[in-house]
């Protein structure tokens, strides 16, 4: 039985080659289940060795367009690679209204290519929408939990729990520090938490004011706070995603996490792979036992 979690986008809105938007995949023996699905998740999937097409179920977090950017991109390119099943995807209710806007907004182009290209199904293009609410949600080798953060303005939005082969997942979703998460986190096998580098995030003329850096990490977590959370919850590993900045300097990021957290933690990187079974993180040659 596997139980990996893998980074497929660990950017955020900001454009960077080396950081996709948000886009997290976890495969629990048989199941797969993507986390959001932002700019450049169909191209990371296929990179990660993996499709759409083979996908069990999409959990959009939140409604942010950086975590829905490529929807109708991943229906698509899913279909094309030969999904022969309806989608399962869970959200909240204004990020389903949004998706149920790009469905809309092709809905003459896929008519379309429906009648012109003779696929072997359409199935793929079926998509069960589901709303997201704390609680479990039920799939085969893995529990699932949703847990409400604090993200407002934005709101309803989600951090989730993955239970599998005696081995706990906890994702944070974008928040700023809350109870839920710290208690939801409690002995995690794996802590995969976002971030806000304060300390890269000046204002900067004409980019944003001193008055858009506080909104901005108002919703998010700096590093000294995630290395409270990490350390309060008694987490067994940590990893860092939804870099902001992108570019945040890795070593320095990580000497601000060890200021707080004794655990072992790494900055999330694209690609990188998480076996929660072994407890080894790989990304690109370099393999770490944690
Ligand atoms: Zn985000
Ligand atoms: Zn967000």
């Amino acid at each position: 039985m596997s139980f990996e979690f893998v980074c497929l986008g660990t950017g955020c809105p900001a454009a960077t080659p080396a950081r996709m938007g948000p886009a997290h995949l976890v495969i629990a023996g048989a199941t797969k289940i993507l986390i959001d699905c932002g700019s450049g998740v169909t191209q990371r999937l296929v990179q990660a060795g993996t499709r759409g097409a083979d996908l069990d179920a999409l959990i959009v977090t939140h409604y942010h367009s950086d975590h829905v950017i490529d929807f109708w991109q991943l229906i698509v390119s899913s279909w094309h690679q030969g999904r022969a099943k309806p989608w399962r995807v869970s959200s909240t209710p204004p990020a389903i209204a949004h998706m149920k806007k790009q469905i809309e907004s092709f809905a003459d182009e896929i008519a379309l290519r429906i009648t012109h290209e003779h696929r072997p199904s359409t199935d793929g293009l079926t998509i069960a929408f589901e709303e997201l609410n704390a609680g479990t949600l039920t799939f085969p080798d893995v529990a699932i939990t949703a847990f409400a953060v604090d993200h407002r303005p934005v709101a309803p939005a989600y951090g989730l729990t993955f239970e599998s082969a005696g081995r706990k997942l906890v994702f944070s979703g974008d928040t700023a520090p809350c109870n839920a998460l710290e208690q939801a986190a409690q002995n995690a096998d794996l802590l995969v938490q976002e971030v806000f580098v304060d300390r890269e995030m000046q204002p900067t003329p004409g980019v944003r004011s001193a008055e858009t850096v506080a909104s901005v990490q108002a919703y998010h977590t700096t590093p000294a706070q995630a290395a409270h959370i990490a350390s309060s919850a008694q987490v067994r590993a940590l990893m860092l995603t939804h870099i902001v900045p992108p570019a945040a300097n890795r070593a320095a990021l990580l000497q601000e996490i060890r200021a707080g957290y004794s655990g072992p933690a790494v900055v999330g990187e694209d690609l990188m792979r998480f076996d929660l079974i072994n407890r080894i993180v790989k990304s690109g040659e370099t393999t770490l036992a944690l």
